[in-house]
């Protein structure tokens, strides 16, 4: 019977104990050659093992796949060109953030890879754990266990390859270097095929990226056999290098190593493996506090806690500066225009709506710049890392808790950004928790509301608030992953960029270009529904229908006054609540104020009268409009603007206990409109139905009990 036959390439970095395996397997049948052409030594050998008969070659030792010397080029080449059927790579595994940059290499060119962790004996002896089978999963390489120089583990060595080679070797992880270097892969890809440049044993795929590295040889191999058309090809990768230059700022081979090391970084992170780092870099410092298993946590929570301290103590004071501007520009309004239905478009609708809204823009602008010094140092990526044992536990990955992260800016990126998970359950189930992630929009809505009720401590009721939301997306992830998408979350692999001290470039264009859609949004969306809103609130005029004969009461008062029975300050008082009792009724009489009180049962229960009612439903527009309309009720309900603020008057009309309630409700409930269309563009009408009739019941629930329970205590 003839036997079958494997052909195994040993690769790895020198030292890392190849001789010692390759003399494990083969024993004395072995013999030295050299490799065409150069004078490298080639050991090879082979053993009769399981009816098979497998061929070994011991490849030189090297740390990396690319041409920069003979021995490397001559490990590749033998892997290219021979395509031996599965390639071992000894690595020493008390090495192996190190060891595994040349294992991910090997790994690209898709030929089926085992990972022999050596050196067995200095990781037990150095205490260092290692999850194997996760980071084999991780890796999508069966990973073996040896102790070369204790023949430990040889058998099972030659177990895997039997086993690898009888399934037919499924292909190993490849990493993914960003989609604009995926972009660029891609594109050249494309002219490769087009251009049926020769490659010989190569794919395009993995020429384009080498190309992108400017590697030598693989240039000179293609020039060689497709003279006419190289120049060509040689242009466009020019092209895509400068073009990618121009965007990362760095050269295609910097990026695409780091790339690499990020990746190995994130695998090992994940797995729980420490590596013994022979010089530990600034970053791996910083990394072991701030992702540190049980201080990651506080440490996030705290520069949470910071970052809303400052949003509003150093927001107040700009904040305070547009107020004036507003109140000014309406009380000049007032002036010049003649009372009436336009003065009172221009005044409540639109300066009190509109401007309502506006007001929070020094706040949004010192969010986002949070946000962007956080997103672009690299820490906003460790975070995804301190949440991923409690992801874990709820079922989920930590890299689920990434379009999390984007959802405090804006929760559309954010559901978008859940397409970077590759499991469906996975996806849906954080589209649907991205929702209670706090996004932009609903922060001017805490600052009115904190700002009234709670002063001082605005900040921290507010982080309280944010803290709420990702406790409740943590659960309601629990909740989907036990009953509608049950199942494990799939392994993958999170990268660790290294920190950077953001440029201050890049993060004032981030915070930028989301301030400036703010206020886009503020000119359009808010200000059309300002204008709607404004309509509902005036139409119908009241006309003579009031309840009770106002004109006579105040005729009343005024006489009392003439008379002398009425101090100065008692009859202005009088008055005043005269007339806001009048504006109250013009309010409840209009369409919106209908509106309000036929849904108020609905809200009752919730401490909230018609007017939140009503702001609550006009936020699904936006959330920024429930401030827009707060902003134009109060302003037609009380004519004569006196100083209060809209703050003050809400702090006259609710009860501390009430605004925090409110507060909660508006975090709860689906974001807006467009958010909305985007979730069901993503995931469809059913689940978007869902998402809006759980989030409104979840809202509703969740504000009932804290209204009912708090009652009894306040
Ligand atoms: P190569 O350069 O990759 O071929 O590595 P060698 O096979 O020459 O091994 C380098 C050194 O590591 C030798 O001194 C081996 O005895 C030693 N070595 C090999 N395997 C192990 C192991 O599992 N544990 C320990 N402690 N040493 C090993
Ligand atoms: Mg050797």
């Amino acid at each position: 019977m003839e036997k079958k036959e494997i052909t195994v390439a040993l690769a790895g970095n020198p030292n890392s104990g190849k001789t010692t395996i390759f003399n494990n397997i083969t024993g004395s049948r072995q013999h030295v050659g050299n490799y065409p052409g150069v004078t490298v030594e080639k050991k090879s050998g082979d053993v009769i093992y399981k009816g098979y008969k497998i061929n070994v070659v011991d490849l030189p030792g090297t740390y990396s796949l690319t041409a920069y010397s003979e021995d490397e080029i001559v490990a590749r080449n033998y892997i290219i060109n021979e395509k031996p059927d599965i390639v071992v790579d000894v690595i020493d595994a008390s090495n192996l953030e190190r060891n595994l940059y040349l294992a991910v290499q090997i790994m690209e060119l898709g030929i089926p890879v085992i990972l022999a962790f050596n050196m067995a004996d200095i990781v037990k002896q150095c205490g260092l754990v290692i999850n194997i089978s996760q980071l084999s999963d991780l890796l999508g390489t069966p990973i073996v266990e040896t102790t070369g120089f204790k023949n430990k583990g040889t058998k099972e060595l030659l177990d895997e390859i039997i086993k690898l080679k009888e399934n037919e070797g499924k292909s190993p992880y490849k990493i993914k270097y960003g989609e604009e270097v995926e972009n660029e892969i891609d594109r050249i890809s494309r002219i490769i095929i087009d251009k049926k440049i020769i490659l010989k044993n190569l794919n395009p795929g993995w020429v384009s990226l080498k190309l992108l590295e400017e590697d030598m040889e693989i240039k000179n191999q293609l020039q060689k056999e497709n003279e006419a058309v190289f120049p060509f090809l040689e242009n466009e990768v020019n092209k895509s290098i400068n073009h990618l230059k121009n965007i990362l700022r760095d050269n295609p081979s910097t990026i695409i190593a780091d790339a690499r090391y990020g990746f190995i970084k994130g695998a090992l992170t994940e797995t729980h493996c420490e590596t013994e780092i022979e010089k530990v870099t600034a970053s791996e410092k910083i990394d072991r506090v701030l992702t540190n298993r049980i201080a990651g946590l506080p440490i996030f929570g705290l520069l949470m806690w910071l970052m809303f301290q400052f949003v509003f103590k150093v927001g107040a004071y700009p904040m305070e500066w547009i107020d004036t501007g507003f109140s000014r520009l309406a009380d000049l309004v007032s002036n010049v225009i003649p009372a009436g239905l336009i003065k009172s478009l221009l005044v409540d609708g639109i300066i009190g709506g509109v401007g309502g809204v506006i007001i929070f823009t020094p706040n949004i602008i010192l969010l986002f710049l949070c946000i962007a010094v956080l997103e672009d140092s690299g820490y906003m990526a460790r975070v995804a890392f301190v949440m991923d044992q409690i992801m874990h536990r709820i079922g989920l990955h930590g890299k689920s808790f990434i379009p999390m992260l984007i959802g405090f800016g804006c929760t559309i990126p954010a559901y978008m950004g859940s397409r970077i998970l590759d499991d469906k359950k996975d996806r849906l189930i954080t589209m649907h928790v991205n929702t209670f992630m706090s996004c932009g929009a609903r922060l001017p809505v805490y600052i009115l509301f904190a700002g009234a009720f709670f002063s001082q401590r605005a900040g921290n009721v507010v982080f309280s608030i944010y803290v709420i939301g990702i406790i409740v997306a943590v659960l309601v992830a629990k909740l989907l992953r036990v009953t509608r998408f049950k199942g494990e979350s799939s392994p993958f692999v999170m990268e660790l960029p290294s920190y950077r001290i953001p440029t201050l470039k890049s993060v004032l264009l981030h915070t930028w270009e989301r301030t400036w859609l703010y206020l886009k949004k503020a000119g359009t969306i808010i200000l059309g529904i300002s204008i709607i809103m404004w309509i509902l609130f005036t139409f119908p005029a009241i006309g003579a229908n009031y309840s009770t004969d106002y004109e006579a009461e105040i005729a009343g008062v005024e006489a009392s006054f003439e008379a002398g029975s009425l101090s100065e300050e008692d009859y202005k008082a009088a008055l005043t609540e005269i007339e806001a009792k009048m504006g109250m009724e013009e309010l409840e009489y209009s369409a919106a104020g209908r509106i309000g009180r036929f849904i108020e049962p609905v809200f009752k229960p919730l401490g909230f009268d018609w007017k939140l009612a009503i702001a609550s439903l006009s936020g699904i527009a936006a959330k920024e409009v429930i401030v827009s309309t707060m902003g134009t009720l109060y302003s037609i309900q009380e004519a004569d603007e006196e100083t209060e603020t809209l703050r003050e008057k809400i702090a006259n009309d609710y009860s501390p206990l009430k605004g925090y309630n409110f507060m909660l409700f508006t975090l709860l409930y689906f974001p807006c409109m467009a958010g909305m269309a985007v979730f069901r563009r993503e995931a469809g009408w059913k689940e978007m139905w869902l998402q809006v009739g759980f989030t409104l019941l979840l809202a509703w629930v969740v504000s009932l009990i804290v209204f009912q329970v708090g009652s009894l205590f306040v």
